[in-house]
């Protein structure tokens, strides 16, 4: 017996269903799954995607196809009451291509297959309406050119254009019937010269031909980029559909729409769609007609004639549909209908696209209905809905032209006028200015200016450079390493891209998935907030595994992050506490001193600081952990640039502006991110150690006292030898059980270390000797464990992912592949060496979905991130742990 090839979809004879994507692919199994169910589906059969690897290998495909494509045409013409290329009732076919994996627009389409000199008299003697066949038919000879025989697009385009030209009208539509035969006859010429052989009349000629096109398109350099950029599989090949062809331009009683079974808005239980009467669904795209309501639910005016008032009984057939769909497929489908000659027909059902409250609305609706369980609702909100309810963004209806790119690294969507210094951001703002922040890169110094700015955009900078951790840590709309940005500080302008720009011009971020630039005001849409979220986040606790922190480095920001659900701080970044007001300025002293009484000094001013915020955030957090992570000041963060940075300290430490010039200049480093940082600066400096000890628990005495529970965990940042945090422990242990002792409160601390040296990764089983606790510094860890500078990174990466030799960039996405593996084996030698050790991440992952996954299959007990993000690694968490399940169940 011959291999099966071919499937047939169409009235009882339905051959496939929804299971069968590997071999129909996706479009072939939801057309045999919306016939099953009784939709009237215009014909067909699918080709399976067998077909097309034998095609791909043999450069032929087997002869029993077209055998079987032949015997399955009778079946649609049975059905259709037509013959293929026929002379009284053509049936015309579509052949498109259906991978497994949706590929948009990847590969080749040819429409109108069937017309020849013969169908064409028929077809316009059925129609009553030549113009509409004609244009069909140049269509098609367009189509098939391009498509099958590789004629140039513009051959055709430009013969178009000069007969628009030559009868002097602007659109296509308006060239009459004569003109179109004109035109054809030029199409065909056209095609003669190009191939040297006559168009082919025969259907079958023409529909093998489409077919092996269609094959031959899986493999197009455009289709092989697209798959390596979405890590899609090269060897599934793509399904061919060929299905009968309908025409919502056949007449004036035929027509086409698009309809969704729920308002895809709000997530509404109302039946939301337009239409237009004797059109292509191409004719709504194009907007040069408006679209009329299908029902009155978004009609917005009495003149506007719905479908419902128009064709009652297309209407009633087409709500039924609804109904079926919307109880089969459990979620909202996006459904789009022709209506040829007054017969209804379906033509695609999927799953619609929806803003973020309606995904929550929908997912909890069907839950409540009882129709999903609740895995199944989380896992229908993506992510990134929750972002959008946390941030403003731009009007999804607006258009826009984009004038450069950089990363994303902040969220939302921001509008304001452009300064290019955080004193000018401040200044504007206090008048009522709205303001963007624009910088090469921004330093701690810029603190009060992107805190008044509404978004902040630089040259330079990555994912986690200081720009992008400082932004998403307040919640503000930032870019990064736009690298077609230049300022000229002092002209006060700036190009972006082509365009120029000087202070006071509006622009527009909108961060998304690129990081966009935009020239001018657009209208932004407010967050929107419902008890809809807080119920699935809500239910997102019930399922996740991973304990979800936030880092937060003021109390304001642990408030926030608790109002958010953080189950504690995974990491107080105490250096950032001083980028408040003056407080730098005495962080600044500290660096500077050259004498430890010089230091000292400095030190005893910050410790009443220390105290106070951290006593502040054991309160926010009472009951909860709080992980403080001694002083990391990479030192080029922290040292006075300016010549007025520098008057400003000389006057406050008594010195003289060229002496602290000098000092700042012997403290500067080759490699600041690689130098005297982190436990390195706490083992040389031990007195500054000493100090962010007595502040934190000294504030854990003080929180105590007053009846809040305390749960300090002191974090030893760098950490690359066991020695390093031995060396720590043994003065941060013999402080605070001094103090502890002579309090008459028992507080119970640990002391932790991070693991972003990868030395410490590879060392964990020896560290974790030392540790009670391990946290990721996945920011860290990626720097140095692929030599990528994270400040710098802005200015490869863009084009590492274009040319595909990074999928992402990894300090968005963790690199699981290198960086992930390191995590694992620490993980596993530390719990080796100390079975139950607490493992977290505190690296900018922490907030990142396809991360989280990550974190939560090599076993974390944590996240941590921005509080801004903890929402969404609350659901991300429940995703990561119910898709897991599913893969072990399977
Ligand atoms: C890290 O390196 O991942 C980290 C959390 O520390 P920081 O970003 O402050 O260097
Ligand atoms: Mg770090």
């Amino acid at each position: 017996m011959s291999m099966k090839y071919v499937y047939f979809f169409g009235g009882e004879l339905t051959e496939g269903d929804t299971t069968m994507v590997a071999e129909l692919g996706g479009k072939g199994a939801n057309l045999a799954e919306m016939t099953l169910l009784g939709l009237p589906v215009p014909p067909g059969f699918t080709i399976t995607c067998q077909t097309c690897l034998i095609y791909q290998e043999k450069g032929a495909m087997p002869t029993d196809v077209m055998k079987q494509v032949r015997e399955n045409i009778k079946k649609v013409e049975s059905l259709m009451g037509q013959e293929f290329g026929g002379r009284e009732n053509p049936l015309l076919f579509s052949v498109r291509s259906g991978a497994p994996v949706s590929m948009p627009g990847m590969m080749d389409t040819v429409l109108n297959l069937g017309l020849n000199t013969q169908s064409l008299e028929g077809m316009i003697r059925r129609s009553e309406n030549p113009r509409f066949v004609y244009d069909s038919y140049r269509r098609f000879i367009q189509m098939f050119g391009d498509v099958v025989k590789g004629i140039s697009h513009d051959t055709f385009e430009s013969l178009l254009s000069n007969m628009k030209f030559e009868m002097g009208v602007h659109f296509d539509n308006e060239l009459t019937e004569e003109q179109l035969k004109l035109l054809i006859r030029r199409y065909r010429e056209a095609y003669v010269r190009a191939i040297g052989e006559e168009f082919p009349e025969d259907p079958y000629v023409q529909l093998e031909q489409s077919i092996e096109a269609v094959f031959g398109s899986w493999n197009n350099p455009r289709a092989i980029k697209y798959r390596s950029l979405n890590h899609i599989r090269d060897d599934m090949g793509t399904a061919v559909n060929v299905q009968a062809m309908v025409f919502g331009n056949f007449n004036q009683n035929s027509g086409t729409g698009v309809a969704f079974t729920r308002n895809p808005a709000t997530g509404e239980d109302v039946f939301y769609g337009e239409y237009l009467m004797n059109a292509q669904g191409e004719d709504v795209v194009a907007g040069i007609r408006t679209p009329q309501p299908i029902n009155s639910v978004n009609r917005d005016s009495a003149s506007q004639k719905t479908l419902e008032e128009l064709m009652p009984e297309v209407y009633r057939q087409l709500d039924g549909f609804r109904l079926k769909l919307d109880k089969h497929y459990r979620d909202m489908q996006d459904l789009e209908f022709t209506i040829q000659d007054g017969k209804l027909f379906i033509l695609q059902t999927r799953s619609g696209k929806r803003t973020a409250p309606a995904a929550i609305k929908i997912a909890l609706d069907y839950l409540r209905k009882g129709m999903i369980k609740e895995k199944e609702a989380l896992l229908r909100v993506e992510t990134t809905f929750i972002d959008q309810l946390l941030h403003k963004q731009l009007d999804p209806e607006e258009k826009y032209k984009v004038v450069a790119t950089g990363l994303p690294a902040g969220p939302g969507a921001a509008v304001g006028q452009v300064v290019f210094d955080a004193e000018a951001a401040v200044q504007w703002h206090k008048k009522g200015a709205q303001v963007i922040l624009v910088r090469n890169e921004t330093t701690p110094e810029d603190i009060s200016g992107m805190n008044a700015a509404q978004g902040i955009l630089t040259a330079m900078g990555g994912m986690t450079s200081h720009a992008a951790l400082v932004a998403r840590g307040m919640g503000k709309t930032c870019i990064v390493g736009c690298n077609t940005l230049k300022i000229d500080l002092s002209a006060r302008t700036a190009t972006i891209g082509r365009e120029a720009i000087k202070e006071g011009d509006y622009i527009t971020l909108a961060v998304g998935k690129r990081g966009e630039v935009i020239l001018g005001e657009l209208p932004l849409v407010e967050p929107r907030f419902s008890g809809d979220f807080a119920e699935l986040l809500a239910i997102a606790d019930r399922y996740r595994k991973l304990q979800v922190r936030a880092n937060a480095d003021t109390i304001k920001d642990s408030q926030q992050a608790r109002q958010f659900g953080a189950e504690g701080i995974g990491l107080c970044r105490t250096e950032h506490m001083f980028f408040e007001g003056n407080r730098i300025l005495a962080m600044r002293e500290m660096i500077l001193a050259e004498t430890l009484e010089a230091r000292k000094k400095a030190l005893d001013k910050l410790l009443p600081l220390q105290q106070g915020d951290f006593e502040g955030i054991f309160e926010a957090m009472d009951g909860l952990p709080v992980t403080i992570r001694l002083l990391d000041p990479p030192l080029h963060e922290f040292l006075p640039r300016t010549d007025q940075e520098i008057a400003q300290l000389a006057e406050v430490i008594g010195m003289k502006a060229e002496a602290v010039k000098k000092s700042a200049a012997r403290l500067h480093e080759m490699n600041p991110m690689l130098g005297h940082r982190g436990c390195r600066l706490l083992i040389t400096f031990p007195e500054i150690c000493e100090m962010q000890v007595r502040a934190i628990i000294g504030a854990a005495i003080r929180a105590a006292n007053r009846g809040i529970k305390v749960h300090p965990e002191i974090m030893v940042p760098l950490v690359g030898h066991v020695n390093e945090i031995r060396y720590l422990r043994n003065i941060i242990c013999q402080i605070a059980d001094e103090m502890i002792a002579k309090s008459d409160k028992k507080i119970s601390y640990t002391v932790g270390t991070m693991i972003e040296v990868p030395r410490a990764a590879v060392a964990a089983r020896e560290i974790a000797g030392e540790a009670e606790f391990f946290s990721f510094g996945t920011n860290d860890l990626t720097q140095m464990g692929f030599g990528f500078s994270r400040d710098d990174i802005g200015s490869f990466i863009p084009e590492y992912r274009d040319l595909g030799i990074l999928p992402d960039d990894p300090f968005e996405h963790l690199d699981q592949q290198g960086i992930g593996r390191l995590i694992e084996y620490a993980v596993l030698k530390g719990r080796e060496a100390k079975p139950g050790l607490k493992v977290g991440i505190c690296g900018e992952h922490g907030g990142d979905p396809s991360s989280i996954e990550f974190f939560h299959k090599v076993g974390l007990n944590y996240v941590s991130c921005s509080p801004f993000r903890v929402p969404i690694a609350r659901l991300a968490a429940a995703q990561a742990a119910i898709r897991a399940e599913r893969i072990i169940k399977n």
